[in-house]
């Protein structure tokens, strides 16, 4: 691994900007595909993909006007197992899938209108909902408050250890061979004269002061995607970062794990979710605020979170405050992700991708994933190795191309 500071030029069939899950799942994908794969990451592992959840909730996270999400969701949830399962298999690694599903509660009477709205939607949906009572939730979950006033249970959400995810998806990388330059791109480099003027995608540019040279360049670096010179301005503005502030919870010794399904409470109007981990640990989450790149943990947030925590489940108070953090979601105007390339042939369905005759050749984007990146990390890493290689991907993807934010580029637009 060529350490940070040394000019790096190389080549590659593939150069990756962008080591969080969603670079990371692609990287070993394309190279299981049988293409040379470098990844450029000054900072593998400082993203959200480290911050998150893990939560795998496509029928939680299902909000109205939303259908299009709802349905590339779903499609990652179905493939997820198969994707989990092989990671483990290459790494013998256990990634912490967990199957229990989502219980959403609600603390009085107007969280629980709130929810029942919510559940109309997903029922409406197709999705599987199951009400409970308060006593009921408390048989599934007997730490909660008996001020819980009632809540549905959401079995078709699971979750995953993200941490461990994301450190197998690492690893499963490095052994199919994938290469990574710790350095930061700050261009995709297009064209063969100074002008880009073919539109032709031929690298990119980092920080450092090298290259690498590559036919095709696919962008995944999170909420900073829009950082990287080179893409057309419209979609460079399209991605913001939404940030998160967390904490991890860890159980004192000896004590018993105190949830087994995801928790999804609303308290007085106020969201907050407890996610268990098989080791003990609980994540509690999550704020949301647009404060640009602001990745620091303020006071107010830590106490609005455990005081939202303990109100429906107080035996929170007892367990080890391990860590609080922040992270910035990729978010986009939509709310969906942005995945693919552009130019007609670029879309689901229309065979193969940026094969010549097309906009920006080459350029493939695969960021603004939003609240929902650790589930979309399996099948935009399939779809991304589909344009990749010729072939059409899922049509679940279709309304999620970068086309939307931003036709196809002028050549040489922003282009070094
Ligand atoms: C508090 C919180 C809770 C969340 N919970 C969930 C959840 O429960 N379930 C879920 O599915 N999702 C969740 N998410 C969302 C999820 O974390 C993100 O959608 C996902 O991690 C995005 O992955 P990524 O690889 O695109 O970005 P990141 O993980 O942010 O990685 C981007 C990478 O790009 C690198 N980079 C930046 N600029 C450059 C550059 N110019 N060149 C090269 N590399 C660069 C960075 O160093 C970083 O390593 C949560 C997010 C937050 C913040």
């Amino acid at each position: 691994m060529p350490a940070k500071g040394v000019l790096v030029a190389v080549t590659a069939d593939v150069v990756i900007a962008g080591g969080g899950v969603i670079g990371t799942a692609i990287a070993w994908r394309a190279a299981a595909a049988g293409l040379d794969v470098v990844l450029a990451d000054p900072a593998q592992g400082d993203g959200a993909s480290l911050v998150a959840a893990g939560m795998l909730a496509p029928v939680s996270e299902a909000l109205f006007g939303e259908g299009a999400l709802l349905r590339v969701n779903l499609l990652a949830l179905a493939r997820f197992p198969s994707f989990a399962a092989e990671l483990e298999q290459v790494t013998g690694r256990r990634v912490g899938l967990r199957r229990e599903g989502t219980l959403a509660v609600a603390y009085d009477a107007g969280d629980y209108a709130a929810l029942m709205r919510l559940t109309a939607f997903r029922r409406s949906a197709g999705l599987d909902a199951e009400e409970l009572d308060g006593r009921a939730c408390r048989k599934l979950e007997s730490f909660l408050t008996p001020d819980v006033h009632g809540g549905v249970l959401f079995p078709g959400d699971w979750s995953v250890d993200n941490r461990r995810y994301a450190a197998a998806l690492r690893e499963a990388a490095a052994a199919a061979g994938v290469r990574v330059v710790r350095d930061q791109v700050t261009a995709v480099l297009t064209g063969d004269g100074a002008d880009g003027a073919d539109g032709r995608v031929r690298g990119v540019a980092l920080a450092e002061g090298g290259e690498v040279s590559s036919a095709r360049v696919v962008v995944a670096a999170g909420s900073w995607s829009g950082g990287v010179d080179g893409l057309p301005a419209q979609l460079r503005a399209a991605v913001r970062p939404v940030k998160g502030q967390l904490l991890r919870l860890r159980h004192p010794d000896g004590m018993p794990p105190v949830l087994t399904h995801t928790i999804r409470a609303t308290v007085r109007g106020a969201d907050v979710y407890l996610v268990p981990r098989a080791d003990g640990e609980v994540i509690v989450g999550a704020t949301q605020e647009e404060r640009g790149p602001d990745r620091t943990v303020t006071a107010g947030a830590v106490h609005d979170l455990l005081h939202d925590a303990m109100s429906v489940l107080p035996v929170t108070s007892e367990l080890i405050l391990a860590e609080t953090c922040a992270g910035l979601r990729p978010g986009t105007p939509d709310n969906g992700p942005i995945v693919g390339g552009f130019g007609a042939g670029t879309g689901p369905g229309n065979g193969p991708g940026n094969g010549p005759g097309n906009g920006q050749r080459g350029l493939l984007l695969a960021t603004g994933h939003y609240r929902n990146g650790i589930l979309m990390s399996p099948v935009t890493a399939d779809a991304i190795v589909a344009y990749l290689t010729g072939q059409p991907p899922a049509a679940e993807w279709e309304p999620f191309t970068p086309e939307r934010f931003a036709a196809t580029p002028a050549a040489g637009e922003g282009s070094r």
